[in-house]
């Protein structure tokens, strides 16, 4: 049940996993270092953006996916007029663009669930 809560806390949310008080985010993709409530380091480690643009990478993937087996199955886009490869494109683009705050969460949702931010001193426990 933690980890549900902690999902829809942070990964939905965008919340610290810790507390829920407040957002991880600074602006629209940046996160806070800390918790400005309860201190819990959320970037521990570098590279751990990694993640999230892996998550948002794959978000864009299974929509271009999506678009082109419905387009194969009805044609919609091809039947509005426009061009099926280029909107497929376009719309997946940015899917993944505005996707990545979410996918971010999500996987800082995973990171805190996997034990690697730990809010008690701040540090990761590796
Ligand atoms: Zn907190």
């Amino acid at each position: 049940m933690s980890a549900i809560r902690t999902l829809w806390r942070t990964g939905i949310l965008g919340r610290c996993p810790e507390c829920g008080r407040t957002s991880m985010f600074n602006s629209f993709y940046g996160l806070h270092e800390r918790c400005g409530v309860c201190g819990t380091r959320f970037e521990a480690n570098s590279g751990e953006w990694l993640g999230g643009t892996a998550i948002g990478y794959a978000i864009g993937a299974l929509v271009a996916l999506a678009l082109a087996l419905i387009e194969v199955q009805w044609a919609p886009i091809r039947s509005a007029g426009l061009p099926a490869m280029w909107t497929i494109a376009i719309v997946s683009l940015a899917v993944t663009v505005v996707g990545y705050r979410p996918a971010k969460a999500i996987w800082f949702a995973l990171v805190y669930e996997m034990g690697f931010m730990d809010p008690d001193n701040g540090a990761s426990r590796q």
